[in-house]
């Protein structure tokens, strides 16, 4: 395929050529054979076909990237910091774009774009002061004379991979803190959301002015280019965010590698909303309709179950329910609509099946209705037992099963009767009640009196048991993404034990 360059958009000028990659600093066509057919996912058109990228490219993009990092590292903050701050600029120019093109490659509802556009402007807004927050050390020594002295460093290049729900923000809070700290990156989006996980970060940080090579966007088969994505020999990282085993085949990889990767987890989730006795039910019931059917529920924080107290179980399904049915479906790009499309037809097929079984298995729906392509209604499921497949698996779809909790100690057995551990969600009047229950949680994140899904900047966001492991945002952000040097210097002659007999006293060596 012909290589074909492209100038520098203006920053007011409309992104175009997605038909292009952003591979070792020039716009071109991947060389493989298969191509991405990018649709929209509630009217079925083709928005664009790329021509996808091969092993070649690849390879391109990961040494273009170790070369042009040395630079970049050895630049200023401040100068890593300016290209962050212009970047920030150039996404508020395009803000009405950006969001157009997240409902229509995402399927995001008008509400879910605009949320994940001001978040990832907050990830800008915060990768601006990470180059300040590479910091050393200087560490006490049990050995007379010696100076221990810790450096951090950018790791290199970091490889990152992204999941289509959330697009923009899971791959935007790798790259901007990875080359904010000094690394250069490469990004392979998911194949449903080529523009908005990759394709629009290559134009936004170039118009920004990032130096050339910095960023590779890959768009390639897992097939074809996503096991070599990960075990390459330059990245030093592989941040990965998507399903869990997906996940667990990437560390496998990584760590099988010829050059061992670190690795940051982000994967599945099944997140508890529990409702005390004592909670205050119409602010649940609200809390509840946006942790359940934002972005009709394809987030890894969403309410995957509502636990709810005996006490009020019949009042707050009632209410919820009652909310539900005002909910508006359809047209994601109506303002108001609440529920969109799901992504693509195997999404879909695996939620129905699940519904469908959960009829055969006698749970009671109390609300549902049929599916028009894509969309699917809002469905209520009662009496759910948490180990039915309803409540144990990640539904990612706008379905709702409530269980039945008796007491405290209950809620938070059946909270924790999961092998997941992202997000979760209690209510309760007493705030201490709240936050002992929260502390019981074996979850990355609990929000007293909120529902789950919060990521916000300077707050540790990540996941325990199969959610995943490592944090980000701020200073968790900057520990992913450099390395911890180790540097001693002996000022004056050491003198080294002969004899059993003279070692006394703390001494630390291997
Ligand atoms: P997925 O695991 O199917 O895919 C994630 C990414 O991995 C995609 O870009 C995909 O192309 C890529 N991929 C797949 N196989 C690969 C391989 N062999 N080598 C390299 N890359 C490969 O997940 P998904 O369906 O895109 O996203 C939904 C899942 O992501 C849900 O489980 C959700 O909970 C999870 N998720 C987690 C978080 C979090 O922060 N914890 C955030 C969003 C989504």
């Amino acid at each position: 395929m012909p290589t074909a360059e492209i100038s520098r958009p203006e920053s007011t000028t409309a992104f175009a050529h997605f038909d292009r990659q952003f591979i070792a600093g020039h716009w071109r066509h991947g060389r493989s054979t298969h191509p991405n057919r990018d649709r929209n996912p509630f009217t079925g058109e083709t928005l664009v076909e790329i021509p996808q990228a091969n092993a070649a490219n690849l390879e391109e993009a990961y040494r273009r990237a170790a070369v042009a990092q040395q630079d970049w590292a050895a630049q200023t903050p401040g100068a890593r910091a300016e290209v962050m701050r212009r970047a920030g600029l150039v996404m508020e120019a395009h803000r009405d774009e950006i969001i157009t093109w997240l409902i229509r490659e995402a399927g995001s509802t008008r509400i879910k774009a605009s949320l994940e556009w001001q978040s990832v402007r907050s990830v800008l807004r915060e990768a601006e002061t990470l180059p300040y927050l590479v910091e050393g050390r200087l560490i006490p020594a049990d050995v007379p004379g010696k100076e221990c002295q810790v450096y951090r460093s950018p790791v290199g290049v970091v490889g990152i991979i992204s999941p289509w729900n959330w697009p923009l923000q899971l791959t935007a809070r790798s790259l901007f803190p990875a080359l904010a700290v000094g690394n250069a990156a490469v990004v392979k989006p998911a194949s449903d959301t080529p523009i908005t996980g990759g394709l629009l970060f290559a134009k936004i940080l170039e118009a920004a002015g990032l130096p050339e090579g910095l960023l590779s966007v890959v768009i390639g088969a897992g097939s074809e280019i996503g096991d070599a994505f990960v075990t390459h020999d330059v990245p030093r990282v592989i941040s990965f965010t998507g399903s869990t085993p997906v996940g667990r085949h990437i560390g496998r990889l990584a760590l099988e590698a010829q050059i061992i990767k670190r690795l940051e987890l982000e994967l599945g989730g099944n997140s508890p909303f529990v409702i005390l006795a004592d909670a205050d039910l119409p602010r649940a019931v609200e809390a509840a309709i946006f942790g359940k059917f934002l972005h009709q529920g394809q987030i890894c924080m969403i309410t995957n179950r509502f636990i709810v107290d005996d006490a009020v179980y019949d009042d707050f399904v009632d209410a919820f329910v009652e909310r539900v049915r005002q909910l508006k479906v359809g047209d994601p790009d109506d303002p108001t609509t609440m529920i969109g499309p799901l992504i693509n037809q195997s999404q879909f097929d695996g939620l129905w099946r699940r519904i469908l079984q959960a009829r055969r298995d006698g749970v009671r729906q109390v609300f549902g209705g049929e599916p028009q392509g894509l969309v699917l209604p809002p469905h209520v499921f009662v009496g759910v037992n948490n180990e039915y497949q309803l409540a144990s698996e990640e539904l990612f779809g706008p379905v709702a099963p409530i269980i039945r909790a008796r007491g405290d100690d209950d809620a938070l057995r059946l909270a924790n009767g999961t092998r997941y551990g992202l997000s979760s969600a209690v209510f309760t009047r007493d705030l201490e009640r709240g936050l002992r229950f929260a502390r019981g949680v074996q979850a990355g994140m609990t929000h007293i009196n909120d529902q789950p899904v919060n990521d916000l900047p300077f707050n540790p966001f990540g996941g325990e048991k199969n959610s995943g492991i490592g944090r980000f945002n701020g200073r968790w952000a900057v520990d992913a993404f450099t390395s911890e040097h180790w540097i001693t210097i002996q000022h004056e002659p050491r003198a080294y034990p002969a004899d059993a007999r003279q070692i006394s006293g703390p001494w630390s060596g291997g």
